[in-house]
């Protein structure tokens, strides 16, 4: 190490009124450790305070004092898509990038080969896909995330969105807003949850955190996953395993998405699986937009097939004005937020902290961390993803504008 680096951070805009002048709350909860017992974040110290806006670009993740303290160079931007944006003026001399997968920069093959300095890539949050991974191994280049950082953040955003549909809530709140007290209206797509079959794609970090969550609402639960649980785990929730996702989506009614995005899983949930699921389920998916083939949804929620979609994640991100789930039926989309609370803002920020901490003193990152390094995958990376591309298509992002 010792030589200067150029850190280029790619993250979202600030708010449209500006920084909060007062946040809602005062503070955010000081957590211990992660419900598995992994320890959280740990840098040497931090220059922010934890709960205040720190993943757009006025927040810059807490890390400028730092960074330039160290004898480095920030470079931060959310100008990611345009033809000759920002980040692509930089990262011909950029040696680390970091990017939050709320606002991916998209490490394409084509843009790597223009980085050649290139040897760190830190996604703050969970879920690289945004990197061409094939690329990163054939090039060395070094891929981690802030491992469990937003976990339970999304488990809470899916649980919250399991409810939301079955329960019809958000038209409810509409009749409220809109001034109106249309009872009929209001209940006739609204049921209840209990003794539903209740599936969760991937049972990882999230997909356990969700299936936890669940079992209070006395619903049957299943999971599908290319690792299986502990048995131990299966007997406490009472978890109906399946091989196969073909399997698992037959057998329920509302099925969760949990797995990241990689070749194995991208556009997963086509025409064909969806039409194996009972008439009228329900899908949630915090995963990763491209894991559902948007055609095939946007059909599935007309014909009624899906009675209802939610989740945060779309593809390419931010989405054209006119991607099609915008105005289709039934949905409960928010923009990709669920990982991106105040509290889980604070715990990437001290995680990417971390990983600069050891990069610039030459210790290793920890494992659990690792997604490629070597060239090949490693750590988390080895354990829940494969290797290829699935950035395909990311260069339609530019097609959105910005309404405010
Ligand atoms: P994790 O590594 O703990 O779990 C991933 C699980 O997916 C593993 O158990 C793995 O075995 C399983 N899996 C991988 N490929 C599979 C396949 N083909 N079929 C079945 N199971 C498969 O990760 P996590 O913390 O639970 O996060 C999972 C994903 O959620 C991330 O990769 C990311 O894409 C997404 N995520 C989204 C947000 C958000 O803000 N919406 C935030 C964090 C993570």
């Amino acid at each position: 190490m010792g030589t200067k680096e150029k850190i280029l951070c790619v993250l979202y805009d600030d708010p449209v009124t500006g920084l909060p002048k007062k946040y809602a709350r005062n503070s955010i909860p000081k957590l211990d450790k992660y419900p598995d017992g992994q320890s959280m974040p740990s840098p040497n110290s931090i220059d922010f305070t934890p709960g205040e806006l720190l993943g757009s670009i006025s927040g810059e993740l807490g890390l400028r004092k730092y960074i330039e303290n160290s004898g480095h160079e920030l470079i931060v931007t959310s100008d990611k898509d345009a033809k000759d944006s920002v980040f692509d003026q930089h990262l011909p001399d950029a040696t680390i990038v970091i990017s939050q997968p709320f606002w991916p920069a998209y490490l394409t093959a084509e843009r790597i080969a223009k980085a050649p300095n290139l040897k760190l890539a830190i996604t703050a949050g969970i879920g690289s896909d945004h990197v061409d991974l094939q690329s990163a191994i054939e090039n060395n280049i070094t891929v981690c995330e802030v491992t469990y950082c937003n976990s339970i953040s999304v488990a809470e955003h899916a649980v919250m969105q399991i409810l939301s549909l079955v329960r019809d809530y958000i038209p409810q709140y509409k009749w409220v807003t809109s001034g109106g007290w249309n009872i009929a209206d209001a209940v006739s797509r609204s049921y209840d949850i209990e003794g539903m079959d209740v599936g969760v794609l991937a049972a990882g970090r999230i997909g356990l955190a969700v299936l936890k969550r669940m079992k209070p609402f006395d619903v049957k639960l299943h999971y599908s996953d290319r690792h299986r649980l502990p048995e131990s785990v299966e007997t406490d929730l009472n978890l109906t395993y399946h091989e196969n996702v073909e399997s698992l989506v037959e057998n329920c009614d509302v099925v969760s998405i949990h797995c990241p995005l990689h070749p194995e899983t991208e556009h997963l949930f086509n025409e064909e699986l969806i039409s194996k699921m009972r008439r009228g389920s329900y899908i949630v998916n915090t995963a990763r937009g491209k894991i559902c083939d948007k055609d095939a949804i946007t059909k599935a929620l007309e014909s009624g097939q899906l009675a209802g979609y939610a989740g945060d994640v779309w593809f390419p991100q931010p989405p054209p004005n006119d991607h099609i789930w915008r105005t289709a039926p039934n949905h409960a989309l928010t923009p990709h937020t669920s990982g991106t609370s105040l509290s889980a803002q604070a715990r990437y920020a001290s995680g990417v902290r971390e990983i600069l901490e050891c990069w610039f003193s030459g210790k290793s990152i920890r494992d659990e961390y690792l997604i490629v390094q070597g060239g090949s995958l490693a750590g988390t990376g080895a354990h829940s993803y494969s290797a290829g591309n699935t950035t395909k298509g990311s260069d339609e992002a530019s097609e959105f504008k910005s309404s405010n």
